[in-house]
């Protein structure tokens, strides 16, 4: 339920230009997230106001409210504030200026997270698999030894920053077309520490952190996928103000298999098939992962049939089950035969009773008695 603008701003209909304008100060004063931070509120009443603000300062959003309420702007077009992101309504009505100077302190002073790192590896589909373990090696900034993170060089220590007078904080008064903001922010000399490094240690130039070099074993899990990632928390770089290290992300390619395609949880083997063992039967092996599995090849197999070897495929990832291997048959058909070899054939369709050798004898049959 939205509540009547009038009533946000706490002033009766008949109110002038100028009240309202004078009433949103003050109320702007009053519940400013930045002023207000122990609200929780202050956000949402912020905007509340300042939209309110919005439709009664002018005077045909103000007439189309007096006339038909909130369904009325509504149907004007008018967008509600709750559509906006408050740092666009505060951009709005102060413009850019006030931002990135930490009037709000997004992101200034507080902790920050650590960068995070990728590294890319590389495996069989053996290992993809089984799972493997595999030591890799990327650079990330960690704190520096010599300092121990302080960034002072070694026998000195940090000095009250002349700045802020130690306290870590600056005060600016800022004129707005809607009264006198005090913005506290994080003093720029000291970054909001209260103090300052006056012999910089010489290892980190006095930043308390430097870039390593770093080894790690990584067990990567059996059934993963090329293209799937490891994230492993917080072995990234190292964070600034007491924020958390970045993530270290192991990107993992899994190598193709020079037999076996990857279709999910299932393997794909396609068996060149001779045309002969296809239609006596054979026993072939064929390759799978763990070696190569024996294969009864049945009497008549048609080409395209696929025999499903079950377990015999990869891990799930989620560590259930295993999928198939689907060996699909790629019969061969002979090519390049002799006199006596094409004879034999013959004969052998001949004797068959296989309809759909005996359908082209019928159909000669059929031509030979049109003409006779
Ligand atoms: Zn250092
Ligand atoms: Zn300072």
């Amino acid at each position: 339920m939205k509540r009547d603008y009038y009533e946000v701003l706490g002033v009766p209909r008949s109110a002038q230009e100028n009240d309202i304008k004078k009433a949103f100060r003050k109320l702007a004063r009053q519940i400013h997230p930045d002023v207000n931070t122990q609200d929780p509120d202050a956000e949402a009443k912020f905007k509340e106001a300042a939209e309110a603000y919005e439709v009664l300062s002018n005077p045909e959003t103000r007439a189309t409210y007096d006339r038909y309420g909130h369904d009325g702007l509504k149907r004007g077009g008018f967008q509600d504030f709750s559509q906006f992101s408050f740092e666009d309504i505060i951009r709005s009505f102060f413009g850019d200026s006030l931002f990135g100077n930490g009037m709000f302190g997004f992101g200034q002073g507080g902790p920050v997270k650590g960068r995070d790192v990728s590294v890319p590896v590389e495996i069989e589909l053996g290992e993809a698999a089984t799972g493997v373990r595999r030591e890799v090696e990327y650079d990330a900034v960690d704190y520096c030894e010599a300092c121990e993170g302080s960034g002072v060089a070694p026998g000195t220590s940090r000095e009250t920053c002349p700045a802020c007078g130690g306290s870590g904080q600056q005060r600016k008064v800022q004129n707005t077309p809607f009264g006198q903001f005090v913005q506290q922010r994080p003093c720029r000399d000291c970054a909001g520490a209260g103090s300052i490094v006056k012999a910089p240690c010489p290892e980190c130039h006095g930043r308390g952190a430097v870039m390593k070099h770093h080894k790690l074993a990584v067990d990567i899990p059996a059934g993963i996928a090329d293209g799937q990632s490891i994230r492993l928390l917080e072995k990234g770089s190292v964070g600034e103000m007491g924020g958390r290290p970045g993530d270290l992300y192991i990107h993992v390619a899994v190598r193709p298999h020079e037999q076996l395609v990857r279709d999910g949880n299932d393997l794909i083997y396609h068996l060149p098939l001779t045309a002969v063992d296809a239609a006596v039967g054979a026993h072939l092996k064929v390759p799978s992962l763990s070696g190569d599995e024996e294969l009864e090849i049945k009497p008549g197999t048609q080409p395209g049939e696929v025999k499903v070897l079950k377990g015999k495929g990869m891990p799930s990832l989620r560590g259930r089950g295993k999928g198939s291997l689907k060996v699909i048959m790629d019969v061969i058909i002979p090519h390049d035969l002799s006199a006596q070899q094409k004879k034999l054939l013959r004969e052998f369709a001949k004797t068959t009773t296989d309809k759909n050798y005996a359908r082209d004898e019928g159909l000669f049959e059929k031509i030979r008695a049109a003409f006779r």
